[in-house]
């Protein structure tokens, strides 16, 4: 799945299923712009990616709830690269778990924020700079949640935003055929990341009943599905919604 000659934007690159992307696009041969809020776990994956080459790849903070700092991004990346990024894998996202009769009104915006606004603005803002661009063979990735077809107790703002960008996806897909950009989503099962730490023994010990391999997944085998999706491979598939969750 070569993917030489591309250049990527991970958001979320500093952490788990962004950083094993960024570790296997860059392994299949692109520039990758790992883009997080986080500067220090940035750093760390382009100690991981780097090799002797250590001009192919770019740290930016990125925050993607804010227009102004997604500009920032896109300014960079083209000051650097001289083009946009043609893979874009939209990976930041957060958790603020609680049942709905006690959920504040600041934690469901906060989610919505990140998880659905912030996939709306970087699509916006990255694929008209592909189409300025004249780039063809685009390609976006959304990371949605298992969760968010089937609902899950204690996680509304979350189930909610993942809902969300499946239906952001599929409309993007549609809009952008002309254009050449691909859209498709990929919905992952439990991970093993730092998002699912915090989640009590028990309520993990239920959901590892409930899938039928018998175990959590890692993330590369996530970021295995993205770059499918990212490269050239999978050039007929588009508006898709793809569950890697070992069966669940
Ligand atoms: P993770 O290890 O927590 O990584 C998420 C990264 O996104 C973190 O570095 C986080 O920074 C960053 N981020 C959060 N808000 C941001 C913002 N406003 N702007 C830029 N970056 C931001 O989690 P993960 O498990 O790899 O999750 C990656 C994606 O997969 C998420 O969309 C998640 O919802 C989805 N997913 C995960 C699982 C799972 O079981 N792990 C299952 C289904 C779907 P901070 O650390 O500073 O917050």
């Amino acid at each position: 799945m070569s993917l030489v000659g591309k250049l990527a934007l991970v958001t979320g690159g500093a952490s788990g299923i962004g950083r094993a992307t960024c570790r296997i696009f860059s392994k299949e041969g692109a520039s990758v712009i790992v883009a997080d809020r986080d500067p220090k776990g940035i750093k760390d994956t382009l100690d991981i990616i780097n090799d002797k080459s250590k001009e192919k790849h770019l740290g930016v903070e990125l925050d993607v709830t804010k227009s102004s700092s997604i500009n920032n991004t896109l300014e960079k990346s083209l000051e650097k690269f001289s083009k946009p990024p043609s893979i874009i894998v939209n990976c930041a996202g957060i958790t603020r778990d609680n049942f709905i009769l006690k959920l504040s009104e600041e934690d469901f915006d906060e989610v919505i924020n990140v998880n659905l606004k912030g996939t709306f603005l970087i699509i916006k803002t990255f694929a008209n700079s592909i189409v300025e661009h004249g780039i063809q063979n685009g390609s976006i990735i959304n990371i949605s949640s298992i969760v968010g077809k089937y609902g899950n107790i204690g996680q509304s703002n979350y189930t909610a935003s993942k809902a969300g960008v499946e239906l952001l996806t599929k409309t993007a897909s549609k809009e952008f055929a002309k254009l050449g950009i691909r859209v498709n989503a990929v919905f992952p099962g439990m991970i093993k990341t730092n998002m699912i730490e915090s989640v009590p023994d028990k309520v993990k010990d239920r959901f590892r009943s409930m899938i039928p391999m018998g175990r959590f997944g890692e993330p590369e085998e996530i970021a295995e599905a993205i770059t499918f999706l990212a490269s050239d491979k999978s050039s007929y598939i588009t508006g898709a919604s793809i569950f890697v969750t070992g069966g669940f």
